[in-house]
């Protein structure tokens, strides 16, 4: 691995003078590729100038931050036009958090409410892939993979998962992603998608990167009742972890029907890690085949209740009230048919239908049952190996045009290698391990609860390829 920029920066912090390099890059790459919904240029040096004060060492990373974390007095949307108008009056605890040793340069672009896998379903901008303009950054948190990969200066980014909405995007853009165990950071200030799903992670161009990102946020906060209490750990030290009595299990299954060329570059990142490891063997996982179903019944069944709040009068996107504004359901409908876009209605009413009476023993339920059976599945599987590895994606980032001829179907048949994983719970990391023609493919590593460290021990092994100049 070469030298971590990032790593170097800590050692030599320069605060000021990396935040006027970074929004010089991010006026060039904003132009080209639109991977912000908000640039926080303003906050940024107001936060600078008052931390400096506070205490001269303070150290300034600059990070960025899905749109869907709630940021004190700067515009919040989760990339929806219903919140075009919210301000929150707090920061999310892991906002919090970053910004005691780093400043946020700003909210990255994102499917609605998370609600896609390739970015395409933001109401503000659709971010370009740094590899190719003609092709998607992946979602649903395609905009920060997109400032991760093309920012030069040191950067990391927060960003959220419910069903692969890190690793996806960092597949397709080349770069670290990692989804941390579910409870080890606290989603408090997320905007909910799937509350029994949602992970706050973070993007990096380098391991060291996510590393100390995840040193700054993970760990207990009693305003997230799901949030667990354990013993903080320095994630950074496990860079230099000694990865020789490791064993790596492939999972064959999760190559079927995949993209030929993605297969290859995938098994050459395998064969780099045999190289380190003590045995790379090969495991099925056959309950994975009904994960998508059911991902798909429990986060649907969950975003139809939780975007019940979005009214109208609470939160954001409101009418003016005059004498046409219509009862309260009149109302209530227009602002919800205004403000939702097609994805999210779409999941709202197979939500809806999901937990209707009837129907919830028959679909929800049983998806409940099949979520049981998988995390017994990994369990079982992680008494044997310490890492499992497949391909982030089933193929590299599609062209706007080839996914506008996809159905809705075939748009959720993109997340089948990652919907297991984030069902169970456990933490998984993409790695950029190859390269077809001009664009990166991800390798995904997975672990066992709380087993981050042996995905940071292996995640040495990469190294995010750099794009061209903006
Ligand atoms: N693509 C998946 C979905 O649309 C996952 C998105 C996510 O993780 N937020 O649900």
């Amino acid at each position: 691995m070469g030298k971590s920029k990032i790593k170097e920066y800590l050692e030599n912090p320069a605060p000021l003078k990396v935040l006027e390099n970074t929004f010089m890059e991010i006026k060039k790459i904003q132009e080209k590729y639109e991977p912000f919904i908000t640039i926080t240029e303003e906050h940024a040096f107001e936060h600078l100038e008052k931390k400096i004060k506070e205490n001269p060492e303070f150290i300034g990373l600059p990070f960025s931050a899905k749109d869907c974390l709630c940021t004190k007095g700067i515009l919040t949307t989760a990339g929806s036009k219903i919140l075009n108008k919210y301000i929150p009056t707090f920061d999310a605890t892991a906002i919090e958090r970053l910004k005691e040793v780093g400043i946020l340069i700003g909210k990255t672009a994102m499917d609605e409410f998370g609600f896609g896998s390739f970015c395409v379903n933001c109401h503000y901008c659709k971010p370009k892939n740094p590899w190719d303009r003609h092709r998607v950054c992946g979602g649903s948190s395609g905009g920060a993979a997109c400032i991760t990969s093309l920012l030069k200066q040191p950067h990391i980014a927060l960003a959220e998962s419910t069903g692969g909405s890190i690793s996806c995007p960092a597949s397709f853009c080349g770069v670290f992603g990692l989804t941390p165990t579910y409870g080890l950071v606290s989603r408090w200030g997320l905007i909910d998608y799937a509350n029994s799903l949602d992970k706050i992670g973070l993007m990096a161009k380098d391991i060291f990167g996510i590393a100390w990102g995840l040193n700054v946020i993970a760990g207990y906060d009693g305003k997230d009742s799901t949030c667990i209490k354990r013993e903080k750990e320095d994630y950074t030290k496990y860079i230099e972890m000694d990865v020789s009595k490791m064993r790596v299990g492939v999972i064959k299954n999760y190559f079927e029907g995949i993209d030929e060329h993605v297969e290859k570059a995938v098994w050459i990142g395998i064969k780099k890690i045999e190289g380190y490891c003590k045995e790379v063997e090969e495991i099925e996982l056959p309950l994975s085949e009904y994960a998508l179903p059911s991902y798909y019944i429990i986060a649907l069944a969950e975003v139809s209740t939780n975007l019940a709040k979005f009214c109208g009068m609470r939160y954001g996107y409101e009418e003016e009230i005059n004498e046409n504004s219509g009862n309260f359901n009149e109302y209530f409908s227009k602002i919800r048919a205004e403000g939702f876009g097609k994805e999210a209605k779409r999941r709202i009413i197979l939500g809806t239908f999901y937990r209707k009476a009837g129907y919830r023993e028959r679909y929800y339920i049983k998806a409940l049952k099949i979520r049981a059976l998988l995390v017994k599945e990994f369990k079982k599987a992680f008494k044997k190996f310490d890492v499992l590895a497949s391909p982030t994606m089933p193929i590299v980032a599609p062209r706007y045009t080839e996914i506008a001829e996809l159905t809705p179907m075939q748009c959720y048949a993109m997340d089948r290698l990652t919907v297991a994983p984030n069902l169970a719970g456990i933490p998984m990391l993409n790695v950029p391990c190859e390269k077809v023609g001009n664009l990166p493919v991800g390798l995904h590593l997975l672990a066992d609860h709380f087993k981050e460290k042996n995905l940071i021990a292996l995640g040495k092994f990469f190294e995010s390829p750099e794009p061209e100049e903006v």
